[in-house]
């Protein structure tokens, strides 16, 4: 066997979304766009949905789609994309509920699919989706009066307690919204952490559920082990990988893995990562290529079946910080290459 296998612990993920839900007095919803952030929206939506998850919020109509299908009728599907030309008969077919981001995306939705539930998304400084306060102050009233299931905001700064960006943005929420008679929502999971003034309605937690920062406390749900493909002496002074970027010092013993940039492990992390074998850490030598690494266990005292890159010794955050990353690219990134195995129950 020369996959890798990646342990993906739904427990930790129902876990984390219990603590997410138990810090705010309000509903709290599910983000599980692209893919669940890469650990598998087929298994991690319904485990949630279990947990008593009632809208799950995904980046585009086409996710929405698949993920109907694996949830059933019942729970919610709200698109941040909104209603995108083209997009009317998936939003249809599978009950989908579009957050519109425009007055062109609202003229549609009225249009092609008049009393189809829908929300809206504001922009309250991000520039990135959502109606401007010049657009909404247009259209505020025609939207209020069809009923949207959802007013929300995305801030820009969450993950900075500290940034005077989240103030700005809750202030201008309010006023874009106060006294509408209508669900609001602001907080993904940064925002759930700056409390209770950023909560409204629903919060929207993804990257918290899978165990990454800014949740520090949360449970990791990710472990990496890699298989041990070959084993070499090194003399003094030879090389190793593309480009003989790395020398031996002494006599060594490498081992080459089955990963690589194909597989989300980073080219940036060339040098740097850290694999563990139980306690011990074992540096990663020479650069990353496309389906391997090589990784110096001079210093373990036995010769090793698999390594370990993300586990007990080095959590999604650590690894990321390693690449010059964040923990939300390191997890959409791991690799469809992986052999995968749930945990729950
Ligand atoms: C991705 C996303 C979320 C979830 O954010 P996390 O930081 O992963 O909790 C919530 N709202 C919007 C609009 C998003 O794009």
């Amino acid at each position: 066997m020369s996959s890798a296998i990646l342990t993906i612990d739904l427990d930790a993920i129902a876990e984390n979304w219990r603590a997410l839900d138990a810090m705010t007095g309000c509903e709290t919803a599910a983000v599980v766009k692209a893919d669940a952030y890469g650990l598998g929206a087929a298994q991690v939506a319904p485990v949630l949905a279990r947990e008593g998850v009632q809208r799950f919020f995904v980046a585009m109509a086409e996710e929405g789609a698949a993920l109907r299908a694996q949830l059933g009728p019942d729970p919610d599907i709200l698109v941040f994309s909104g209603h995108m030309p083209g997009d009317t008969d998936l939003i249809a077919d599978h009950r989908l509920t579009p957050l519109l981001n425009s007055i062109d995306q609202l003229t549609l939705q009225f249009e092609a699919l008049p009393g189809h539930p829908f929300g809206i998304q504001l922009d309250t400084g991000m520039n990135r989706l959502g109606m401007e306060w010049e657009e909404w102050a247009v259209v505020a009233e025609i939207a209020i009066e069809q009923h949207p299931v959802l007013v929300m905001s995305h801030l820009a700064c969450a993950d900075e307690p500290d940034h005077p960006m989240n103030p700005y943005q809750l202030d201008l929420f309010h006023q874009m919204t106060d006294g509408m008679d209508v669900p609001r929502s602001l907080a993904a999971t940064g925002g759930i952490l700056l409390g209770p003034d950023y909560h409204f309605d629903l919060t929207r937690p993804g990257i918290g559920l899978y165990g990454a920062a800014p949740f520090v406390q949360a449970r990791p749900t990710v472990r990496l082990d890699l298989p041990v493909v070959q084993i070499r002496s090194l003399r003094e002074g030879e090389v190793a990988g593309y480009g003989n970027s790395w020398q031996a010092a002494r006599p060594s013993r490498i081992a080459t893995l089955s990963t690589g940039y194909a597989d989300g492990m980073l080219r940036s992390l060339s040098h740097k990562a850290l694999l563990w074998h139980e306690g011990t850490p074992c540096p990663l030598v020479g650069r990353v290529s496309m389906d391997l690494v090589t990784v110096d266990v001079t210093d373990l005292p036995q010769e090793p079946a698999f390594l370990t890159l993300i586990g007990p010794g080095q959590g999604v955050d650590q690894l990321a910080d390693q690449a010059g990353t964040i923990g939300y690219e390191m997890l959409t990134a791991l690799g469809p290459r992986y052999a995968r195995r749930y945990l729950s129950g």
